[in-house]
């Protein structure tokens, strides 16, 4: 397993108030499983890596129960096993555009705002980062932004390259998510494919 967040200072804290339809759903989930995380789930990986992966937010019976970014879902299996097969495991950091468990799965504009300054952080702390694998178009959007670039100049499209403007690329690749994987819009091999050409990079 992978190292608990290379940047603890700068993460949400767990009591975080700053989207009032995640703190009713947080709040609403730890009096049903108080044994879960129940919390704003932090990035994962070590302070050494040249690559992170932004997923979407954590799945409710996924991180928002484990604490740690896609694990225990059908997300985090398909992610998990390519960076297995490609002995990337212990070398990423992993963490969401959103911190917090969004009602519906759908975080709204707002709330993605609002929690991409911890975004922001968590990339500007990790000195030797040169790759940013964006699993989605909503975290393609925020690590751009988190960046200060304009959507327009960048187009979220699978296995996209993106030359950004602090020296660092960021690719693009569906979220892996059960309903992309159901329907064939994403696979094992398609993800394989974006992070291992983010290791040749
Ligand atoms: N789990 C996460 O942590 N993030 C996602 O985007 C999906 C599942």
């Amino acid at each position: 397993m992978l190292n608990a967040s290379p940047v603890p200072a700068l993460e949400a804290p767990a009591n975080c108030a700053l989207c009032s339809r995640m703190v009713d759903l947080r709040v609403q989930c730890q009096a049903a499983h108080p044994d879960w995380w129940n919390a704003p789930v932090p990035a994962m990986g070590p302070a050494t890596a040249r690559i992170a992966i932004i997923g979407l937010a954590p799945g409710k019976q996924g991180a928002n129960r484990t604490g740690q970014p896609f694990t225990g879902d059908a997300s985090g299996d398909l992610l998990w096993a390519a960076l297995g097969d490609l002995g990337m495991k212990d070398h990423v950091v992993i963490l969401n555009a959103v911190k917090c468990l969004p009602p519906g799965n759908r975080p709204n504009p707002e709330e993605i705002r609002a929690c991409r300054p911890f975004l922001k952080a968590a990339l500007d702390a990790l000195p030797n980062l040169e790759v940013v694998v964006a699993l989605g178009a909503i975290a393609h959007q925020s690590a751009v932004k988190a960046n200060g670039e304009k959507l327009p100049k960048r187009r979220f499209a699978h296995g996209a390259v993106h030359q950004l403007l602090n020296g660092r690329v960021l690719i693009d690749c569906y979220h892996p998510s059960r309903l992309n994987q159901n329907t064939g819009r994403v696979t094992g091999e398609m993800v394989a494919e974006v992070l291992s050409q983010a290791v040749r990079l």
